[in-house]
């Protein structure tokens, strides 16, 4: 299908090359790799003045089904293995069976490619499962794969400063992460090293290591340089508009433009017309639905676009990031000795399932009342005891506690601080106490989700039921937060961008947050997002550098 024509005059061409790529996170570096790999002239542009994206901000873990690693922590993997527990998860719901097939065949060849010919070194952390590993084709570990640190400030030199890395993520890796979980020792000294040495892990090690890829291929990337239109000549996408530092530039592509700029978790009204309840987005405010935008002008068909990467967020309000609030991951829901009320003062959910599942519970409707009763904030009660036991984000155990937590000597004292009943309060957390009592949790059944207790071996009552009564209490806001959205442009096994009206729109490629989720709503585990990312990002470059040249 041809792709809307615009008549865009945009002679002469201010930059002429085989193929544009958008956006710097995971998708658009996999992109860029292997199209110049493929033959093509790359030009990278990335929109903010740092490179990454929320990929550099992020776990930096790929899910990689059947991926070499697996191995190396003694488990064995198939792809119907695979298929089968995707086939579990997704329910029918998501976009197309044909890229999840795709995916298992394909997402181990990409990253061995990767691995081989950049500097990325992966490995399987040895206590990260499956996020539903108890499901049938779940694994233990394995399929999650994580970054080996990487040497920032010697491999990339004066770049190194102008890549993202988590504003709030010690510089632990998930392996030493996960010791640490388990009560194994870990010199925590490696923290402050690496920090000096500017040693990266996480997406931040993940993005430096492809980055560095690209500068080893001599591979231009453009920063602070927003693509805004996509040229279309004789029904084929040849070009982009962009605004660039020196300002509006008209760039052709010969062979494909992908579209790799993320979500639209930025863009308010967006989200209000897609998703359909506010949310709080964890990623650099940047991802604003450009690609989107763009490609709906051009005749592109979308999918799965009410649906968010969830992640129940929290927030220290003195920290910020770029001038705004910083939502961070929360972290304590599934832990002995808490429970998360609405503000009705009520349990709603089992509070330690999967996080990108949790958040699906803030946007209950509730018919007779005609309520959503869950809409976030929701409150995570806790009492000191376990205060005095975990860090509360930058809270440590012993230090005092901040004002902005709400802290109170009674429930009801508490209740009133948060604006919730306190009866109601008193009610939910006395019935939580017979449940601690009695090690079970008949309402919502903790103890007995995976995700609970996924990187220590399963769920237990032991870690995840406890009381809730020695004073004072705390009442920690939990916000319906995102990683990202996830609905995007329809694509083929290749990437390709599909027409509405049927077939592909030619020269036009998407991946990662701009496409729409191969998974549908679900998360098979850590890494099921940037896993699809460099799989369809890389395998879109690929295919565009293979295509015919476009003159102007
Ligand atoms: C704290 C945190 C931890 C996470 N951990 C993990 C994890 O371990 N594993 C996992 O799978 N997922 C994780 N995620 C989610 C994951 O990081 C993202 O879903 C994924 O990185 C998205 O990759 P992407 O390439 O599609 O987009 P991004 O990485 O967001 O990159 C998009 C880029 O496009 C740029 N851009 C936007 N518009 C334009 C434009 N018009 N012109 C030019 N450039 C533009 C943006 O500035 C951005 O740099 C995490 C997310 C967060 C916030």
């Amino acid at each position: 299908m041809d792709a809307t024509e615009n008549d865009l005059d945009a002679t002469p061409w201010d930059r002429r090359v085989d193929v544009i790529v958008v956006g710097t996170g995971a998708a658009g570096l996999a992109a860029a790799i292997a199209a110049h790999d493929g033959g093509a002239e790359v030009l990278v542009l990335e929109k903010a003045d740092m490179i990454g994206g929320t990929t550099g901000v992020s776990g930096g873990m790929p899910w990689v089904p059947c991926n070499r690693h697996m191995a190396e922590v003694g488990v064995g993997d198939s792809r119907e293995e695979a298929l089968a527990y995707i086939a579990r998860l997704t329910l029918g719901r998501e976009p197309d069976p044909a890229l999840i097939e795709r995916y298992v065949d394909k997402a181990t060849e990409v990253v061995d490619y990767l691995e081989t010919h950049t500097p990325l070194r992966l490995s399987a952390p040895p206590s990260f499962s499956d996020y539903f590993a108890d499901q049938v084709g779940g694994k233990p570990c394995g399929r999650s794969l994580e970054p080996e640190p990487f040497d920032a400030r010697t491999e990339l030199g004066e770049w190194a400063p102008r890549l993202r890395t988590s504003p709030f993520m010690p510089r632990l890796t998930m392996a030493e992460g996960g010791k640490f979980q388990m009560g194994e020792p870990v010199d925590l000294s490696i923290i402050g090293q690496r920090e000096a040495a500017d040693v990266r892990v996480l997406g931040g090690g993940l993005v430096a290591a492809l980055f560095k890829g690209l500068l080893d291929r001599g591979v231009e990337t453009l920063t602070g340089t927003r693509a805004v239109d996509l040229v279309v000549r004789e029904g084929s996408v040849t070009g982009l508009v962009v605004d660039a530092p020196e300002g509006r530039l008209h760039l052709w592509a010969r062979r494909g433009v992908v579209l790799a700029c993320g979500g639209f978790e930025w863009n308010a009204d967006m989200v209000k017309a897609f998703v359909g309840r506010p949310v709080h987005a964890l990623s650099p405010p940047y991802n604003e639905g450009d690609g989107h935008r763009m490609a709906m002008r051009v005749g592109a068909e979308l999918g799965n676009m009410y649906s968010v990467w969830g992640q129940p967020a929290v927030v220290d309000p003195t920290v910020t990031y770029e001038g705004r609030t910083l939502y961070q991951f929360e972290v304590l829901r599934n832990l002995a000795g808490t429970v998360m009320v609405n503000r009705h003062g009520e349990r709603f959910t089992n509070e330690g399932v999967a996080y990108n599942d949790m958040t699906k519970a803030f946007g209950t409707f509730d018919p007779v009342t005609i309520d959503y009763p869950n809409r976030s904030p929701a409150w995570l009660i806790f009492d000191d005891d376990f205060r005095q036991r975990w860090p509360i984000m930058s809270i440590l155990p012993g230090s005092p506690t901040p004002d902005w937590l709400p802290h109170a000597p009674t429930l009801g004292e508490l209740a009133a601080l948060i604006d919730i009943d306190a009866g109601a309060l008193e009610q939910t957390i006395s019935t939580w106490n017979t449940y601690a009592a009695k090690g079970e949790d008949p309402e919502f059944h903790r103890g007995t989700v995976w995700w609970e207790a996924f990187s220590t071996g399963g769920p237990s009552a032991k870690k995840s039921i406890g009381p809730i009564h020695q004073p004072p209490f705390y009442a920690l806001a939990i916000h319906d937060g995102v990683l990202g959205t996830n609905g995007g442009m329809r694509i083929t096994v290749d990437g390709e961008v599909r027409h509405f009206e049927g077939g592909t729109i030619p020269g036009l490629y998407a991946a990662g947050n701009a496409s729409a989720n191969v998974f549908g709503p679900t998360y098979p585990g850590g890494g099921a997002t940037i896993g699809p990312a460099l799989t369809f990002g890389f395998l879109s470059g690929r295919h565009a550098a293979g295509q015919t040249p476009r003159q102007p």
